[in-house]
């Protein structure tokens, strides 16, 4: 038995097999002559129909996260790789004595080639799905794993890390938990495995690799610990977590229904955290007051290309619907930083948490903004939504985005099409330059919103992403707690609302200080609001003071 040591990123303890996940490295293309031929032919033919397969779970997973749109890009690559020249120029290469691979990137090369003489852009930027395809066929080639969408069964799926898009693809109900060498507590993948409340461990360093692809462990949130083959004793421990966490749930399951508030009846409402329209299940399980952040970025990473606006009014109609009239924030995309879309096609940057991400991504490209505002105010004629704006720094970049709202609207209403023309929009307080222009943001806003995850990164000038950096990324530092107490005074002056949706509102240590500051709501995974809502019960909100933020 061995145990690693990592950081416990989301509570819950399991036992299964170890699957570790490892990103084919690009494969070098060889040129060897002398192939044999028949070989090669079969080789290609069962790395392209792998490759098929592949594409079509692929393609059924974009659906079922983002609609028919999401479905499209994959669909595409599908018929790219039925391609008759292509097919053919790969067949010559190899009947003359070529490899597989290098008759794949030849036949790639040729096909991009002529896509760039057509010197038309739309065609141009083709090329990079006949270089993604020709990269999965590569991959095959070279004996690359099967999609993480085809886990055989369920498993702990180990990984260097995971970026945002690998994660949207996993099949969750295939994940009884996460571990990674490296990640932080803040990172989306972190963030994602408490939305669906999958125990997760990060930062296990490179003692997890490879070499334990197969064996037996236990995994536990809480201790941050994954032993590896683990002895009976081990297994006997786990037997009791298992039975304290049912006793647990039983105790958190006494809180549905009763109210958000503290013992002497001071409402502190709980709302959720969302990635996704089937989050909303969770939602309603754990009986939270609301949606108080849906990610949309997560509806555009699951797709393989814009998802368009009957596709985005769909999901959102579908949560609005869902809530039966709750309150659903729902976060205009922030894609940029971690969460690139290859689509997108966005410049590489330097330092991309300070590059053109979420508003300012938003406002470069107006009309994508637009479909999104258009879907967005669409549906909310069928139920409660507001909308919120990320990584706002600026009082311009909100006068902005109310004008795209405004021309929206108009648009609408011209086209006789429903919506509220009241719907809330709300700035999230992210940056410590929105909480220094919070007074005059207040003015332009109808709530705020912090997100802690990104305000501990930016005024602590520390890398959320970064594993290593746990005593210099700390959302309860002074620096970040007196922010709040700004923002916060800003919002009461101005008479809006101000909530916490970054992962500190689930710090229930931390509740006497968010009601002596007069936060109005909280939003976290839906996994903590019955936790949250009896440390909330326990508390006398008039014996609460702010003595956290003396440091
Ligand atoms: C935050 O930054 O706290 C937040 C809620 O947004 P995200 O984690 O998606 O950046
Ligand atoms: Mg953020």
């Amino acid at each position: 038995m061995t145990v690693l040591q990592g950081h416990g990123i989301s509570q819950g303890a399991v036992h299964g097999p170890i699957y570790f996940f490892r990103r084919s490295p690009k494969p070098a293309e060889s040129a060897r002559l002398g192939c044999d031929p028949e070989s090669e032919h079969k080789r290609l033919a069962h790395a392209r129909a792998a490759a098929a397969q592949e594409l079509l779970e692929l393609a059924g997973a974009a659906e079922t996260e983002a609609g028919e749109n999401g479905a499209a890009l994959f669909e595409a690559h599908a018929m790219l790789l039925e391609d008759e020249d292509a097919v053919s120029a790969a067949d010559t290469l190899i009947s003359q004595g070529h490899s597989a691979e290098y008759a794949v990137a030849q036949a790639a090369r040729a096909a991009e080639n002529l896509l760039i003489d057509t010197g038309r852009p739309d065609l141009y930027a083709r090329t990079a799905d006949v270089e993604d395809v020709a990269e999965r066929l590569q991959r095959l080639l070279s004996g690359g794993q099967e999609s993480l969408l085809s886990l055989p069964h369920p498993v702990i799926l180990c990984a260097e890390d995971l970026s945002p898009s690998e994660t949207i693809h996993l099949d969750k109900t295939k994940i009884l938990a996460i571990a990674t060498q490296r990640g932080s507590a803040t990172s989306h993948t972190a963030i994602l495995a408490r939305t669906l409340g999958i125990p997760a461990v990060c930062g296990l360093g490179d003692e997890l690799n490879e070499s334990l692809h197969g064996q037996e462990a236990i995994l536990s949130g809480d201790t941050g610990q994954l032993i590896l083959n683990p002895d009976p004793s081990a297994m006997q421990a786990l037997d009791s977590n298992l039975a304290r966490q049912t006793s647990h749930q039983a105790q958190c399951q006494a809180m549905i229904g009763l109210d958000d508030c503290t013992s002497d009846g001071r409402p502190m409402p709980i709302c959720c955290n969302i990635a996704s329209p089937a989050d909303v299940s969770a939602v309603l399980a754990n009986d939270g007051h609301g949606i108080g952040l849906f990610r949309s970025e997560f509806l555009y990473l699951a797709a393989g290309d814009y998802p368009s606006e009957e596709v985005q009014f769909r999901a959102y109609r579908q949560v609005a619907e869902a809530m039966e009239g709750k309150r659903v924030v729902i976060r205009t995309m922030d894609i940029g930083a971690d969460k690139q879309i290859g689509y997108f096609q966005l410049r590489p940057e330097e330092n991309p948490a300070l590059g053109l991400r979420a508003i300012r991504l938003c406002l470069a490209r107006p009309q994508m903004f637009r479909t999104q505002l258009r879907a967005l105010y669409r549906a909310s004629a069928y139920g409660n939504i507001a909308i919120l704006f990320p990584m706002i720094a600026s009082v311009w970049e909100v006068q902005a985005c109310r004008k795209i709202c405004r021309q929206v609207m108009e648009e609408l209403a011209e086209q006789e099409i429903p919506f509220d023309p009241n719907i809330p929009l709300g700035v999230m307080i992210e940056t410590p330059a929105a909480v220094m222009m919070a007074p005059e943001l207040a003015g332009e806003a109808d709530f705020f919103s912090v997100g802690t995850n990104d305000l501990t990164q930016y005024t602590l000038a520390c890398d959320r992403q970064c594993a290593g950096l746990e005593p210099y990324y700390n959302p309860r530092h002074p620096a970040v707690l007196r922010q709040l107490k700004l923002a916060a005074d800003a919002a009461h002056q101005a008479g809006i609302p101000i909530g916490i949706c970054g992962e500190l509102a689930a710090d229930a240590d931390l509740l006497p200080t968010f009601l002596a500051l007069g936060i109005d709501e909280l939003s976290v995974a839906p996994a903590s609001v019955l936790l949250l809502r009896a440390a909330l019960r326990g508390i006398d909100s008039t014996a609460c003071d702010l003595r956290l933020l003396m440091g």
